[in-house]
This record gives C-alpha cells, structure tokens and sequence, in this order.
C-alpha cells in the first residue's frame, strides 16, 4: 500500500520527457511505473500529463519573519512560495529581529516560524562586520555544525541590525568560513562607490528613478566580484555571488571556473526580464532594488551565463516592503525608499515561460537551474532537486500552454506591488507537492495547514559540476 501515487507525470529525462506514475511512500519517492492497475494507494494525485519536476527551490529569500512582519511573515511568504511552484527556501540571516548569528538565534527563528511554513526551509548562517570586530566568529562553526546552508556577508549596508562588513573584515569572514567547507555569499556592491556617486547625484538633485540604478553602477559589481574572486584564491572559501546582476559579472565567474576556483553565481528572474531605464522611469520605487536593475544587454549576457554555467541557478532576493511607509511614504523619493521587491511566486513561471519555452534553455538546463544545482550546492541534495528513488516526494507540476499575465493584486504575498506586473507569460504551476502532499492547487489555492513546512538541514557537500 503506497501513500500516494502522482499518475500521468511527464518527468525529464534529459531533454526529453517520458510519461509515468510516481510512487510515493512515507513521504518519499518509492518507484516509477507505466500502468497503476492492481497498486494500491491511500490518494492519487492527477498530473495531467503536465511536465513535473523535481521541487523547486529559491535559496535566496527575506521572509522578514520575526521582526519585520509587517512586511512579510513567514506564512504569507511560504505560501506565495508554493503558488510559484517551489518545494523548498532557504531564508537568509539578515532581515529579521533579531537577526541570525548564533545558536541561540537560530533556535529563535526556528521557534518563531515553524507553525507557520507551508513548505520546507532552511537557513543561511550569517557573519558581519560585528561579528568580526568583536570576536564573534566561533558563531561560524557552531552555525555551521547546526545545519546552515551556508554564510552570507554584505560589503553595502542593508538592515541596521546587519552590520557590513569592511574589506579587511571580510577578509577574515573568508577565512572563517573557508574551514567549515561551507559556501559564502557575498552581497558584491563596493561601498565606496556606491555611497560616493549616492551622495554625488543626490547633492546634484538628481530624482528620476534611474539615477538609482545610475549611481550603483556596473563597476561597483564588477570591482566587488573581482575583490571577492581574489578572497577565495588566497583563502579557500567557496564563494558564491548572490543576486548577480550585471553580464560582466557573468563573465568574471567564467574566468575564475576556468582557474579551478570554487567560484560559483545566482542571478534573478527580475535582472533577465526587466532594464533600469524603462522599469525604474515607469515603477520608480516600486522596481528599486540593490543591486539595482541593469541593461537589456546584461538580460542577454546573463541568459547566456545560465547556458554556459557560468550563473549556476536561479534566486529571486524575494524582499517585500511595505508600500505606504516604505515605498510610497509621502516625501519619501528614489534615495530614501527602500530597496526590495517580491519574487517568489513568479520564479518557476518567468523561466518556463521566457527560458524554456521560448528555447532560450533547454529542459534539462531548466530543471539544474531551478532545482538541482541549488540542492547540490548547499548540501540538500539528492533529499531535495532529485527525482531519485528514496528522495523527498517534492514536485512542481507545471502548465507548459497555459497562457497568463503577472497581477500583483493577486499574491499570497504582503507586498502587492510589482514591477513585473502585466508581464504576459506562457507556462504556469498546476500543483506543488511537497512529500507527497499537494501543497498549493491551482483551483483549490494552499491546501494544507499552515506548520505543514518543515526545516531542512544542510547534509553533506557535493560540487555541482
Ligand atoms: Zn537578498
């Protein structure tokens, strides 16, 4: 007797697709099988002959939950989660109160948001300019040995309780979190220049929404990259690039692979689709982010990075503010309004629709970028990002012809507001499952109790490539 049989699945297999039913015991795949007559099960989920996928994952998110709640709570941000299809986050350390940096912190978060995850999580470690100032960093280890995925720095300040960190204390992150094996992620925009043509443009009373993205130039990325490449040499570290943003810093990863560095790169759906001088003259606030958008020729490098592996997945930085204080406040303009944008309901659709089904990816690139290569980076894998026998029974169940257009109105998101709103897309998620539960329906909306979610812990490390 299984638990659930998932009938007419269309999985990968390579570039092709093969029609199947999905085995699922104890919350785990148990085998595949062409005919389902005779095998018994307790339900059976209807795939439709629809294309399925090993869970996808967004390891890049602020959830805001404790602290920040009114901008986001780790219900309302797991459940827009599972509308888009994802299986699993992984919820970075900074904005949250307080923020995470220690056991005792972690256990805090933990404790704060169980009951409420709709799907499974895990958590970035954090490390910051603090820590290191005040010989905090045996923190690392023990986070570490707790089951972080990983340590995230930022070299621009972010949150006030977040403190940056200076090159020299970066530096000695680099070195600290080298010896646990684990990867860091930097936050690469250089200080410097960032608060220099910041202060420059706004004494010039520059206001338009793309003297942000004018200000927090390419350079800024491209000199934060090459810092953080030279840190990783020298040290060890795995360095991973979040949220990159530009082609040259495609490029600059390219370079460091080819060495034998453990460099690797995310980028996000919003730095492939959208350029700063029509979103940020058309949304002005509403599309400010950091880094900020680029160019329509960084959205072409940056596909053409995912192609050639040089941006290993895909991450949406899913930051959500709230608009009537922190975005639209009266008096409040481009500089003073808070940088961040919602992302994890439209991921899995934006690269369906504008990767795959466009041919800008091919399908076994799809299912590496948006669910296998994150698992295998941060140690989840083959539990999560595999369709193996014994691996959790997560799977994103997705439309491929069913034809939409991007509504922020309609969000399981606090924040509805949206630059990629209107975008029309081809492709969107019928069902997410995770272990063996249908979390998200098309029709029927979230379909389990909130607490369903539970926290996954980093395994083993494994390379991607
Ligand atoms: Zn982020």
């Amino acid at each position: 007797m299984y638990q659930v049989i998932v009938k007419n699945a269309r999985i990968p297999q390579g570039d092709e697709t093969v029609l199947t039913n999905i085995l699922i015991k104890d919350e785990r795949i148990a085998g595949f099988v062409d005919g389902i007559d005779g095998i018994e099960a307790e339900e059976i989920i209807d795939a439709e002959g629809h294309l399925t996928l090993p869970g996808c994952i967004d390891s890049h998110t602020h959830f805001m939950d404790p602290g920040f709640t009114h901008r986001e709570n780790f219900l309302t941000g797991t459940s827009s989660a599972a509308a888009g299809g994802l299986t699993t986050i992984v919820d970075m350390p900074c904005c949250s109160v307080p923020s995470v940096r220690s056991i005792p912190e972690l256990e805090n978060k933990l404790e704060k948001i169980k009951d409420k995850a709709i799907i499974d999580y895990g958590f970035w470690g954090g490390v910051t300019g603090e820590d290191v100032r005040e010989g905090w960093l045996h923190n690392v280890k023990e986070q570490a040995d707790y089951g972080v995925i990983g340590f995230k720095v930022y070299m621009t300040p972010s949150v006030p309780t977040y403190p940056r960190v200076t090159d020299p204390e970066m530096y000695e992150a680099f070195r600290t979190v080298a010896e646990t094996g684990l990867p860091i992620g930097i936050h690469a925009e250089n200080f410097a220049m960032c608060d220099y043509f910041v202060k420059k443009f706004q004494k010039e009373g520059r206001m338009e929404g793309p003297a942000w993205a004018e200000a927090r130039m390419e350079l800024a990325e491209k000199v934060a990259i090459q810092l953080g490449i030279s840190f990783a040499e020298d040290t060890g570290a795995r360095l991973h690039i979040v949220h990159m943003s530009t082609g040259i810093g495609a490029k600059l990863v390219k370079e460091a692979k080819l060495k034998g560095l453990d460099v690797t790169s995310e980028t996000c759906p919003h730095y492939l689709t959208l350029n700063y001088e029509e979103a940020m003259s058309e949304y002005g606030a509403f599309a400010k982010i950091a880094p900020p958008l680029r160019t329509k020729r960084d959205n072409k490098e940056l596909w053409e990075g995912l192609r050639d592996g040089s941006v290993d997945f895909i991450a949406t930085d899913h930051a959500p503010y709230h608009i009537e204080d922190e975005k639209a406040k009266k008096g409040m303009n481009i500089w003073t309004a808070f940088p961040g944008i919602p992302g994890v309901e439209t991921m899995v659709p934006i690269i369906v629709s504008e990767g795959y089904n466009k041919g800008r990816i091919s399908l076994s690139k799809m299912v590496e970028i948006l669910s296998t290569n994150a698992a295998i980076h941060y140690g989840l894998y083959p539990k999560k990002g595999s369709l193996n026998i014994g691996a959790d029974a997560d799977l994103t169940i997705i439309d491929l012809d069913k034809e939409w257009a991007i509504d922020q109105e309609k969000t399981y998101s606090m924040a509805k507001y949206n630059p990629l709103h209107g975008l029309k897309l081809k492709g969107k998620v019928a069902k997410t499952v995770v272990r063996g539960k249908v979390v998200f329906d098309e029709k029927e909306g979230i379909t389990v109790k909130e607490g369903y979610g539970q926290f996954v812990k980093r395994t083993e490390y494994t390379k991607i490539r």
